[in-house]
């Protein structure tokens, strides 16, 4: 058998000439005014949330030389505003099914309109969409079941975890193996208690359902640290209370002396486009 045909050209439209399946991930915005991720692994695309104006989704997609005719779904983790914002108008205009979970779509059925399919979820139980297989989990926040995700393509793994007060036992379970992760970093704890934040809220910020700091975050990538992981971005920063470089500076240590490489998403500019490469076994490119 001949290498080349080993992979078949369906599964790199995106990558002419490629030789391994990439996945890629793009962080198209990120923060309390609007989160949308984009995930493909050449054969099938997604986004996990949206959150900013379809328009807007539609202008970061094309800016990284994306098209919303490529995607094949977007999945909701929960019901808050500024993951949801372009949901319905991007279904719509796009044909895009929804993957939401039942108790969010209770939340939010109003705010998302009509859409023209819905597939639910539950948390805990993975399901298919193309060729990626998605894994919902829940995690701690102030909705009614909010999810963080992986999504396994290529043989790759991608962790997102956004939105969450408390980093447990089996957030990490699932979060572990992954190639990408993309994690909130929000608040710097200083900046957040010096702040301008009436106490109440600074008080939701710091519980259990409300968003991680740079510290915890350091500490959970510390915990899931491991050879193969190529990128962590740092996602869903607070404008008023961190800032990247803090986020950057309070993380850094937890990779230092590794190849794995830091990134920061923000609201105005989301991340750099992520393309990773699986490492075929050499079995898989030859038939001696
Ligand atoms: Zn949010
Ligand atoms: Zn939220």
């Amino acid at each position: 058998m001949r290498r080349e045909f080993l992979i078949p050209a369906a599964k790199q439209p995106f990558f002419d000439g490629a030789v391994a399946c990439p996945l890629q991930v793009c962080v198209l915005a990120s923060g309390s005014r609007g989160n949308a991720t984009y995930v493909s692994d050449g054969t099938t695309a997604v986004l996990i949330d949206a959150g900013l104006s379809g328009v807007e989704i539609q202008r970061r997609m094309a800016a990284n030389g994306l098209s919303p005719n490529n995607l094949d779904a977007i999945i909701v983790s929960h019901e808050h505003t500024d993951h949801i914002s372009g949901v319905g108008v991007l279904s719509r205009r796009f044909n895009l099914p929804v993957h939401i979970n039942d108790a969010t779509h209770q939340a939010c059925e109003t705010a998302l309109g009509k859409l023209p399919a819905i597939f639910p979820f539950a948390c805990g139980e993975p399901f298919a969409i193309g060729s990626l297989t998605l894994h919902p989990f829940s995690i701690s926040h102030d909705a009614q079941d909010p999810a963080g995700f992986t999504l396994s393509g290529q043989g790759m793994k991608v962790g997102i975890a956004t939105d969450l007060g408390v980093i447990t036992e089996m957030i990490r379970v699932h979060l572990r193996g992954c190639h990408i992760l993309v994690l909130e970093a929000n608040h710097d704890s200083q900046m957040l208690m010096e702040g301008p934040y009436p106490w109440p809220l600074k008080q939701r910020i710091r519980g259990r359902c409300g968003h991680l700091s740079n510290e915890d975050t350091k500490n959970l990538v510390t915990d899931l640290f491991h050879d193969q992981l190529r990128h962590v971005v740092l996602a869903h920063l607070s404008e008023a209370n961190n800032t990247p470089e803090k986020a950057l500076e309070t993380v850094t240590p937890a990779l230092s002396n590794t190849r794995t490489r830091l990134h920061v998403a923000t609201q105005t500019h989301g991340s750099q486009c992520l393309t990773i490469f699986s490492d075929l076994p050499s079995s898989a490119l030859s038939d001696e």
